[in-house]
């Protein structure tokens, strides 16, 4: 809202927007598609989207596919309905290697200027006479060629004459600079390898730093915003600009999304992937967003968390618990209350002998439009959790025991009157007598109960597979760790229920249904399921079970 305070980029928009610096405000978002798109790609979705969709103007997708040996087109794909699904639309798809030919012609620019030149130093060569950022480096031995040599040298590159490796085009600016990024940057260098678009054309690829401003320059973007750990390429950024005197794209920095528990660069998640140690991409485990999505996330909350962490300049670390606690707001109005009963034992009524009930559901009190109701069906024989029955009980224990009465929701009251064990002493089934004038909504009993517990009706429940989930990892700073970021890894960051019973309400179930069981948590379908078997995720408990 406009009372909000702004954060220090839209500070900058509006400022250049009314000084006229520019009439059309332009961003961008850069994917490199060498993987998925996590949360912290979110951050700058909702950043460079958000500005446009305040102040006009419109924002680009850019996938910066300069590295041909880690780009595919099913990142592309997947990165594409992560920004759709999230709500944003751009303005133009586009692509870094469209520029290819441009960026050729940008780096022929520099040398007929004087200001690059073609190197055939070894790797180690060019380390050694790098300096250190307390000393200044020295010059290349080859950094006097001539425009010419220099002009041929870079056209045999591009013709293939060369093995990778054996020759770079590095820009001339300054040995001496303090800030390492200017002592001679390489800029072009050669690779023999299939690029994903441009296939074999070529085998030379810019270094980002000459593609990224190049390509925001040519794209006319005004405000290209990216993470802090660019600020010492800025000097590098504005140089190309001045240099090749194409328009004037300015660099700002805001601080990237850190969580507790999560790894989040592209280059860990894969790891995680490709050795087996989450299902996939979409594991709802993963901080992507398609794990997140598959997990019952929805673009809402997801937005709403970017909108709650703000824009800082510094680095900072934002708890798990933030995330959920926005899911949770958002499923406590959108999603219907329903019973499952995860980890089941039978409970039976010996004095009930209506055969089957109607018994009347509210779908959600908290829904703004009332949420309606449903008819839940109701028996003599029921699947009560487990551990709402103890054979001893605990102080203050308010459910099922031996001779105790619980209500069983929006049904009656019942008594523990017996039950039942199997020969390694574990509880098979518990025999109740319920109470006929307790009934929920019209209850003359006069009988007070503490506890409420939730139930499925034996022959009309459905079987389901549910899965829960915990932190990823026990370090909440896996990356800070000492050794592999994987020996953080949780063990019981999933819990399977292979048997639990939920209402047949819940066969209808889709992929966008959204679902609070009773007592347990918000649920949704997985993609997983199929016509015999359900399978269900939960996306979050009801409460903050994180924080000590
Ligand atoms: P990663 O190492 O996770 O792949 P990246 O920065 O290399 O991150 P890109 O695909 O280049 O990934 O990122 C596209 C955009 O998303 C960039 O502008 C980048 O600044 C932004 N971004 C990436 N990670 C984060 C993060 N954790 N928080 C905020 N913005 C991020
Ligand atoms: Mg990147
Ligand atoms: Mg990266």
């Amino acid at each position: 809202s406009d009372e909000k305070a702004l954060n220090f980029i839209e500070e900058i928009v509006e400022n250049d927007l009314n000084s006229g610096k520019y009439e059309t405000l332009v961003t961008r978002f850069p994917p490199e598609p060498n993987g998925y798109l996590h949360i912290g790609h979110a951050k700058a979705i909702c950043l460079n989207f958000g500005l446009t969709q305040k102040y006009g103007g419109y924002t680009n997708l850019r996938f910066d596919d300069t590295n041909p040996v880690t780009e595919k087109t099913e990142y592309v794909n997947s990165q594409q309905e992560d920004i759709k699904w999230l709500g944003f639309n751009w303005k133009n798809e586009l692509y870094a290697s469209d520029y290819f030919d441009e960026l050729y012609a940008f780096a022929v620019k520099l040398i007929e200027k004087g200001l690059a030149y073609v190197d055939e130093s070894s790797a180690d060569e060019i380390a050694a006479l790098k300096g250190t950022p307390t000393e200044p480096g020295q010059d290349s031995p080859y950094r006097n060629r001539s425009i010419e040599e220099n002009l041929n040298l870079f056209t045999k590159m591009k013709a293939g004459e060369f093995a990778d490796g054996a020759y770079i085009l590095r820009a001339k600016i300054d040995m001496a600079s303090t800030n390492m990024l200017m002592r001679d940057p390489i800029i072009y260098r050669i690779k023999h390898a299939e690029h994903h678009r441009t296939g074999n054309k070529w085998c030379i690829y810019p270094m980002y730093d000459f593609a990224h401003g190049q390509s925001d320059s040519i794209e006319n973007i005004t405000h290209s915003i990216c993470t802090l750990e660019y600020v010492s390429h800025r000097e590098l950024y504005d140089w190309f600009i001045e240099k090749l005197e194409i328009f004037p794209s300015k660099q700002y920095e805001f601080a990237r999304l850190n969580l507790t528990s999560t790894v989040m660069s592209k280059r860990k998640l894969l790891q995680l992937v490709n050795e087996n140690l989450v299902t996939g991409w979409d594991d709802p485990r993963m901080p992507t967003i398609s794990g997140l999505r598959r997990r019952g996330f929805t673009p809402k909350s997801i937005r709403e968390f970017c909108e709650r962490i703000g824009i800082a300049k510094r680095e900072n670390l934002i708890e798990l618990s933030l995330l959920e606690f926005c899911i949770r707001e958002d499923l406590n109005k959108a999603a219907n209350r329903v019973m499952a009963v995860l980890d089941p034992i039978k409970l039976i009524i010996t004095n009930y002998e209506k055969g089957t009930e109607d018994l009347i559901g509210e779908n959600n009190p908290e829904a703004e439009d009332g949420g309606g109701t449903r008819v839940i069906p109701f028996s003599n024989e029921l699947w009560i959790e487990r551990e709402d029955f103890m054979e001893v009980p605990a102080k203050k224990w308010f459910r099922l025991a031996p001779g105790a009465m619980v209500r069983l929701k929006f049904a009656y009251i019942v008594k523990c009157e017996d039950f039942v064990k199997d020969e390694n002493g574990n509880v098979t089934e518990i025999h109740c007598s319920y109470i006929p004038e307790s009934k929920s909504g019209n209850d003359t009993s006069g009988i007070n109960v503490k506890g409420t517990i939730h139930w499925v009706n034996a022959q009309h429940a459905k079987t389901a597979e549910i899965r829960l989930y915990d932190r990823l990892f026990t370090s909440e700073t896996p990356d800070a760790e000492e050794g592999d970021f994987k020996d953080y890894l949780n063990p019981e960051s999933l819990t399977i229920l292979p048997n639990a019973f939920i209402e047949p309400a819940l066969a209808d179930a889709d992929l966008e249904s959204r679902y609070q069981f009773i007592r347990k948590g918000y649920f949704c379908l997985d993609r997983d399921s199929t016509d015999d078997k359900l399978v269900f995720n939960r996306t979050v408990t009801l409460k903050d079970t994180f924080k000590k």
